[in-house]
């Protein structure tokens, strides 16, 4: 099968938190599985050259229609974690992709539309028949109807899939203009009209409607984007396809987490591992050493990851004597002001350390060293975290949403906790940190259990492609 997926973000060069890594990890598997896949993406000014293998100029130079300009692009082909990528090199004048950054840019819906429009131009060139496209998330949904309405491309079947759908490139009836659509046809109920701002359009809206299929990322998850709670204004969008919609879990790219041990090996052989971890994180850090647990969160630092919830984690642990690492990039300068005054408050205790940006490197440590990953998500589409920390032996406390009841078994691989609240998240933590001090053999058992579990992309890879052969 011809499989060309288009994606904002793709693991180790672009990634910004889990779909960078979901890209990877089912690119990557399906093109074992011998099909034909493809990652179109932007080249971006921050990808580091030197982790692609076989570059090579597929297209020098084509154009790409913007406000009634016509603007230059090209296309390198490249190999990065055996998966093959094209990357559009985006030569426009607003440096669209040259930011140093993936999202966060006040031109954002600007850049994407003209992203998906550069790729439809680039597969016009080609003119060759893809039998899926497969889109991921907002910035790429517009894709779905260029290829529809204008471009006439020659696809079997277009899937989109919504990795959060809080996301959703809300903009207005003249940014499509902007890509040669016309905008006010597109603002209408039944196609790209936001249901709670009419006077918007909702690009998310437009790849649910125009896609073949769209997936979500766990079943649960799908299951609650049909309630009104957490569907929120798309809801009615999503109830309305509900015979096209589904949740497929995302699985782990096992060479991105590799921690050394496996299923089979035996509890000791982990545990100097995690000690090892936890000495070099107390030199790195002037971190008092303390058979106490290791409690941490590695996140983005946003509203849907439970800020609160995590600053109250750090507080009880350090109240009691545990060690709290937080490794969090942090949203916007409310947040990041917020978590350095705790870091300041906390820090000369010797128990906690706030990390307030991302690091890779570090977040591999963590996830080894921890004896618990804290994760009150106000919702969670899948979560990538508690897998890893399964992987690594860190037992997750998590919220009971989304993808975490998909992948957590209550008091088996984790804690699970009902509801956002102090009381809820209290009681989990508690329940963790008594096991922990009183029943190590459970804590043991936990940990082993977590990490037999198969995360692999093997299985949601062969439903994607199932998915495929029942759409072509
Ligand atoms: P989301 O995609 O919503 O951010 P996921 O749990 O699906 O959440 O994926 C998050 C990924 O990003 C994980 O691999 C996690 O380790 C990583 N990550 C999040 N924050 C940081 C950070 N500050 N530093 C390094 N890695 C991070």
């Amino acid at each position: 099968m011809r499989i060309v997926h288009v994606s904002a973000e793709f693991a180790p060069i672009a990634k910004a938190g889990g779909l960078g890594e979901v890209l990877v990890g089912l690119a990557r598997e399906c093109t074992k599985q011998k099909e034909n896949v493809e990652v179109i993406l932007p080249k971006y000014s921050s990808i580091d050259m030197g982790k692609l293998s076989s570059v090579k100029m597929e297209v020098p130079d084509f154009k790409c229609w913007e406000k009634g300009n016509l603007q230059p692009n090209a296309v390198w082909s490249a190999t990065c974690e055996e998966v093959t990528l094209k990357l559009i090199d985006v030569r426009h004048p607003s440096g669209y992709f040259h930011r140093g950054q993936i999202y966060g840019c006040q031109d954002d819906v600007a850049r994407f539309l003209y992203f998906s429009r550069a790729v439809c131009e680039y597969l016009k060139l080609r003119s060759e028949k893809i039998d899926v496209l497969h889109l991921h998330d907002w910035h790429v949904a517009p894709i779905a109807l260029l290829a529809r309405d204008l471009f006439n491309l020659p696809i079997g079947a277009i899937v989109l899939t919504i990795h959060n759908a809080e996301y959703q490139g809300q903009c207005a009836h003249w940014d499509l203009d902007a890509i040669g659509l016309n905008g006010l046809k597109y603002q209408t109920k039944e196609l790209l009209q936001d249901p709670l701002h009419p006077e918007s359009l909702n690009l998310l809206k437009g790849g649910i409607v125009y896609a073949n299929w769209v997936t979500t990322v766990s079943p649960t998850y799908a299951k609650e984007l049909l309630t009104v709670e957490l569907g929120g204004n798309l809801q009615p969008t999503f109830f309305k396809y509900r015979k096209k919609f589904s949740g497929i879990l995302n699985g782990l790219d096992l060479t991105l987490w590799d921690p050394g041990y496996k299923k089979g090996d035996r509890i000791e052989t982990i545990y100097v591992v995690k000690k090892k971890a936890k000495e070099k994180l107390c030199k790195q850090f002037a971190l008092v050493p303390t058979s106490n647990p290791w409690v941490g969160s590695i996140t983005r630092l946003v509203f849907q990851k439970g800020p609160e919830l995590i600053e109250e984690t750090l507080c009880e642990t350090v109240r009691q004597k545990g060690t709290f690492i937080l490794l969090a990039s942090p949203s916007t300068p409310e947040y990041q002001l917020h978590f350095e005054k705790l870091k300041k408050r906390f820090e000369p205790t010797g128990y906690a350390r706030l990390i307030l940006e991302y690091d890779e490197e570090t977040a591999h440590l963590l996830y080894t060293a921890l004896d618990f990953l804290i994760l009150p998500s106000r919702y969670e589409p899948c979560g990538l975290a508690q897998m890893i920390a399964m992987r690594h032996g860190t037992i997750p406390i998590a919220r009971a949403t989304g993808g975490h009841k998909d992948t957590i078994v209550d008091g088996k691989t984790g804690f699970l906790f009902p509801d956002y609240t102090s009381a809820s998240l209290s009681a989990a933590l508690q329940k963790g940190i008594q096991e922990y001090r009183t029943h190590p053999d459970v804590i043991e058992k936990m940990i082993l259990q977590g990490i037999a579990i198969d995360w692999s992309w093997k299985k949601p890879a062969q439903e994607y492609l199932n998915l495929y052969k029942k759409l072509i």
